[in-house]
């Protein structure tokens, strides 16, 4: 196998790991066709920061001692397995990023030889693409359980987002997912370090004199987890880690796993998780606001913010010419830009009417039964012909 072929071979097997948004809208580079992109195994994803790149996902090595009970890595699971050395995988990465295939890289690793090892063959790739490459893209470096302290540093030196991933939201979960794990030592402890490091060392001392940003995943309803656990630990995360994101992965039984008669979970699942997270990271929800049910999930069928709307808004609706920012934000319909929107542009005058709302890029159908225009309710076309 040539190096070509072993990080297709590689990138294929890495579909189940998330950095970015998916963003079909991205453009193509210039002279690469999306056909040729897709043989380099290379997405479009758009970066918290708005910025589109052809991002390149892959493994160093998809060889495994661990057994996860959901991964298709797991050892001694008959597949073709592969591996690149950090200068081989370094120079095709280069040349990919000089041919301008891809612009970005999200480098993850199965574990071999121990966590540690691991993490030194991880570093040692994005060193030589820092220093002998003089690559100065994206690079998005996972943490491998069992990494030390001071490979934490050194990938925050090198990398603009570091993450590691907890699979399940505590340590009675993460044993039914991942026997061999241990979720304080191994995985909650270097998040720590990271935000330790984070506030103490100088930020000239990292990547672009910027700390990197730091994510996770879980693997949604791969241990019979509760929504709540997982955002309870989500919760916690966002306010002592300064986690950047936390991805929700909906269960997909693998063949050839202890859980390929597991059944698959609800994608809706994922995206009600989703719906979640942002309300508790950037809304200013907290847990005991959400629609949990009886059994700690969320309601698949109805949006967590349209829910807790419909049971505090409907009798007491927001005056949009008063209401703070935070008021605002509680409104389905009303964005985090659409509430800046609304505050500036009340500055220079009233708002009177739904399309004012919808000019602000507000969707002012769905935010126009919990609003006040001056003590005014508008009915909708939907409600009024719902009466
Ligand atoms: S350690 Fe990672 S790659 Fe290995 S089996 Fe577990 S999840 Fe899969």
């Amino acid at each position: 196998m040539d190096s070509a072929d072993t990080l297709r071979l590689l990138t294929s097997q890495m579909s189940f790991e998330v950095d970015g948004e998916p963003s079909p809208s991205s453009p193509t580079p210039g002279c690469f066709s999306s056909k040729e992109r897709d043989q380099a195994f290379v997405h479009p994803a758009q970066l918290p920061n708005g910025q589109r790149i052809m991002l390149l996902k892959t493994l160093l090595s998809s060889v495994c001692e661990r057994d996860c009970f959901y991964c298709p890595f797991r050892s001694g699971r008959d597949f073709r397995r592969a591996t690149f050395k950090p200068d081989e995988f370094a120079s095709l990465f280069a040349k990919l990023s000089a041919a301008k295939m891809a612009e970005g890289m999200f480098l993850s690793s199965g574990v071999a030889g121990g966590g540690a090892r691991t993490q030194d063959q991880i570093l040692a790739t994005a060193e030589i693409l820092r220093k002998k490459h003089q690559y100065r893209g994206y690079i998005h470096l996972k943490i491998m359980p069992g990494a030390e302290k001071a490979q934490v540093y050194r990938a925050m030196q090198l990398a603009d987002r570091v993450s590691i991933n907890l699979e399940a939201p505590n340590t009675e979960r993460l044993a039914k997912l991942a026997p061999h794990k241990i979720f304080l030592e191994e995985l909650l402890e270097p998040l720590k370090w990271v935000e330790e490091f984070r506030s103490t060392v100088p930020a000239y001392k990292f990547w672009k004199g910027r700390a990197p940003s730091t994510v996770t995943q879980f693997v949604a309803g791969g241990s019979d987890e509760s929504d709540l656990e997982l955002l309870t630990t989500t919760n916690w995360l966002n306010k002592n880690i300064s986690l950047k994101r936390a991805y929700f992965s909906a269960f997909n039984p693998i063949p050839g796993t202890p859980f390929e008669d597991k059944p698959p979970t609800d994608p809706m699942r994922e995206h009600r998780l989703y719906q979640a997270s942002f309300l508790l990271r950037d809304y200013g929800f907290d847990l005991e606001d959400l629609p949990f049910t009886s059994q700690s999930n969320l309601p698949l069928q109805v949006d967590p913010k349209q829910a807790w709307a419909q049971t505090n808004l409907r009798d007491r609706p927001v005056e949009i010419n008063k209401a703070e920012k935070r008021e605002l934000l509680r409104v389905p319909g009303i964005g985090l830009r659409g509430a800046e929107a609304i505050l500036s542009a009340r500055k220079l005058r009233r708002l009177r009417d739904l399309s004012a709302l919808r000019k602000l890029g507000v969707v002012a159908e769905r935010a126009a039964p919990y609003l006040l225009f001056d003590g005014r309710r508008i009915a909708t076309q939907m409600e009024l012909i719902s009466r």
